[in-house]
């Protein structure tokens, strides 16, 4: 069975400096990485480490090659990762020796993904898949109904939040996996407490304090593994990934809720994204 994922595939250009620049300031970066990133491409590596299949829906630019080339290396089958002219979805990172930040997201190929292929790919899917998306790239919607249209549960992961796409899937989700940030924007956009929103199962993650689960059956807390955390990048990611394949495999929500914390507990202990993602025997 398959997970099928609508999500961003974007570089990481992280440059280390000094210092963060001011206005007009040039500076001279002391160190430079390049790494697979996307919180779309992150949740598909999380979810194939976890032992599912997963086909990754999405769009790279001409410069893009190798962050293909490396999903299909990590397992995820990229024949629906289209490519096209303009650049990919990239964000520059600066970081510097106190581990501050500022970070410049181009949506690039992200955001101009074929909506009316939606139909036909879901068309592969067979009873038993799920289908996962987020909110970095286009199409939310049409996804949606094209997933609910075939039958599929529907998991998505409102992060990055914005209220505006996300309050027209509500009706739409059978999963709904946020961090308690976008728990509190989503409350706030629409005046629901995670208790009224008219999703089956709801689930906030809380980072060290672990997650919280509401569904038909009430509201149940689930305690983070203790760790020493060194970068918590893409733990949310990896914990909606090993999540949603746990209840793909068959697992019951509470069982791959304390799978998704496992994976998201060893993540926060090595830098890096999509490439850094624990193995299931790694847990
Ligand atoms: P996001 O990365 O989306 O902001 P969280 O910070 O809530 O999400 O983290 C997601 C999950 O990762 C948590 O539910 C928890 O399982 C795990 N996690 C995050 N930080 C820690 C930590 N310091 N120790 C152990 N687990 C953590």
């Amino acid at each position: 069975m398959t997970i099928w994922t609508l999500g961003s595939v974007n570089a990481d250009l992280v440059f280390r400096v000094p210092h963060l620049p001011a206005p007009g300031e040039t500076l001279a970066a002391t160190d430079f990485s390049r790494g697979l990133g996307g919180k779309g491409a992150n949740m598909s590596v999380a979810a194939t480490r976890a032992g599912s299949r997963v086909e990754h829906i999405g769009a790279v630019g001409e410069d893009g090659g190798w962050m293909k080339d490396r999903l299909a290396g990590y397992g995820v089958s990229v024949t629906h990762l289209a490519e096209m002219r303009g650049p990919s979805g990239q964000a520059v990172i600066e970081l510097d020796d106190e581990g501050e930040n500022r970070i410049i997201i181009l949506p690039g190929t992200n955001r101009r993904i074929d909506i009316m292929g939606f139909d036909e790919i879901l068309s592969e899917a067979e009873e038993g898949d799920w289908a996962l998306f987020q909110n970095e790239t286009n199409g939310l919607l049409d996804f949606a109904q094209a997933a609910k249209a075939r039958g599929l549960p529907l998991a998505h992961a409102a992060a990055p939040f914005d209220a505006e796409a996300v309050a027209p899937l509500l009706e739409l989700l059978d999963l709904l996996v946020m961090n308690q940030v976008e728990a509190e924007q989503l409350q706030t956009a629409t005046g629901l407490a995670p208790e009224a929103l008219p999703v089956r199962d709801v689930v906030i993650t809380l980072g060290a304090k672990g997650a919280r689960w509401i569904g038909a059956d009430g509201d149940r807390s689930f305690e983070a593994p203790k760790v020493r955390p060194v970068d918590t990048t893409g733990a949310g990611d990896t914990f909606t990934g090993y999540l949603v394949a746990g209840l793909e495999q068959g697992l019951a929500m509470a069982e791959a809720i304390e799978l998704a914390q496992r994976a998201a507990a060893v993540m926060v202990t090595r830098m890096g994204t999509a490439d850094v993602i624990p193995k299931r025997d790694e847990l």
